[in-house]
């Protein structure tokens, strides 16, 4: 193991759990509690005054002891200096955007981000007089061209977790610093053990912890991450819209960082197996999945990851709505649903299509999201061969 990679590993099993707050207990527990309470009104008046700053107990809203370990943890598995933790994923995006757009401001976004994403920009942030353009994920450092001077922000994906282009993302971080645009970068799909997107030079980054971070499709929780100079204008945008991590959920996802490792390491593995497999089946014209050579950004997936998550896609012949639906109905250990990233396998036909401007997919549909999760991969594959003789 690279020392990067021995640091991390005892770092999900260390960090977290500060004795001075739990004491003997190996857990942290869960702090239900609005009310924060002072000996003075001195006192009280000194965290009021601090009140932005990480760890200061000051009102529920602000954090509490268990999400302060829980934001300083994924902030250090970042190589971060400060993270907010929030009530989603989507929260985390949204937030963090509304922190560098203003009025008047343009943004730039990735032509294949999280749906909910895109929705954001459309249909809040144009109402509010900051103009939105996509761009192609795999601009690379043409990105400079789309750069205006009123830009505030760009906003990306690595990679998108529907189409599972890479972009590259220094060259994008770093043409958008050099402007004074804030990136912003959702890095749920790759989680902190496959890559650290601060050491690329993003300026911010996104997660939904509800995925691979708490494990279990248990949990609803984001967070975003970064250095100090963009920390509490991050925070303060949390705090005006009053959003915060639920205690349970906070509780959950330091839970989940435990095993992450460790089950990224499964989900890599399953996943690139029945990718694969997937690849020799006729009906299968083509495998999204990052560690596949024909998958646009393979090559920065080798140069800025160690590993895959278990979230692909497979683009199938043009077969028709109605047998994608068989296939994916004849499915027995695969079910259909939303979010990814726990320990259940999951099938879902994606239509990129109309969620695209800069970009065409017309012709590659229909798609299948796979999410592999911690079954046997054989009995994953055993159900796959019956379910794909429905395509005759
Ligand atoms: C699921 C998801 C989100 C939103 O997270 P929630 O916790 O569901 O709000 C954001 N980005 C990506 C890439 C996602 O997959």
């Amino acid at each position: 193991m690279s020392s990067d990679e021995t640091k991390l590993t005892n770092a999900l099993a260390h960090l977290g759990r500060n004795p001075a707050i739990s004491g003997r207990a190996v857990n942290l527990p869960i702090y239900q509690s609005s009310t924060m309470l002072f000996d003075t009104l001195a006192e009280f008046e000194q965290a009021r005054e601090e009140r932005y700053e990480q760890g200061v107990l000051y009102y529920g809203r602000y954090g509490n002891p268990a999400s302060f370990e829980l934001e300083a943890m994924m902030a250090k598995l970042e190589g971060g200096d400060g993270c907010v933790s929030l009530s989603s994923g989507l929260t985390a995006v949204t937030v963090a955007i509304m922190a560098a757009a203003k009025a008047g401001s343009h943004v730039l976004v990735a032509d294949n981000v999280y749906g909910p994403t895109r929705m954001f920009c459309d249909n809040v942030l144009m109402r509010y007089g900051v103009e939105v353009s996509y761009f192609d994920p795999m601009v690379g450092s043409g990105i400079e061209a789309l750069i205006r001077d009123t830009t505030s922000a760009v906003i990306f994906e690595a990679p998108g977790s529907g189409t599972f282009e890479v972009p590259d993302i220094p060259a994008i971080a770093h043409a958008a610093r050099a402007r004074g645009a804030l990136s912003v970068l959702d890095a749920t799909w790759a989680t902190p053990v496959f890559c650290q997107p601060l050491k690329l030079g993003v300026d911010v980054v996104v997660h939904s912890g509800s995925k691979y971070i708490s494990g279990h499709a248990d949990a609803m929780i984001g967070f975003i991450v970064c250095r100090s100079a963009h920390y509490e204008e991050m925070r303060k945008m949390a705090l005006a819209f009053g959003d915060r991590a639920g205690a349970n959920d906070v509780f959950l996802a330091l839970r989940g960082l435990r095993t992450l490792k460790m089950r990224m390491r499964h989900h890599h593995e399953s996943g690139l197996k029945i990718a694969t497999w997937l690849a020799e089946q006729s009906a299968v014209t083509r495998i999204l999945h990052p560690a596949f050579e024909d998958c646009p950004g393979h090559e920065f997936w080798r140069r800025d990851f160690t590993g895959a998550g278990g979230l692909f896609s497979v683009v199938l012949q043009p077969i028709g709505e109605d047998r994608v639906r068989a296939l994916i109905d004849g499915l027995r250990m695969f079910s259909v649903g939303l979010s990814w990233g726990g320990f259940e396998s999951l099938a879902l036909p994606v239509n990129p299509s109309p969620m695209r401007s800069a970009t065409d997919w017309s012709a590659e549909s229909p798609l299948v999201r796979f999410n592999i999760g911690h079954e046997d991969p054989d009995s994953l594959i055993e159900d796959l061969t019956q379910a794909f003789r429905h395509l005759g």
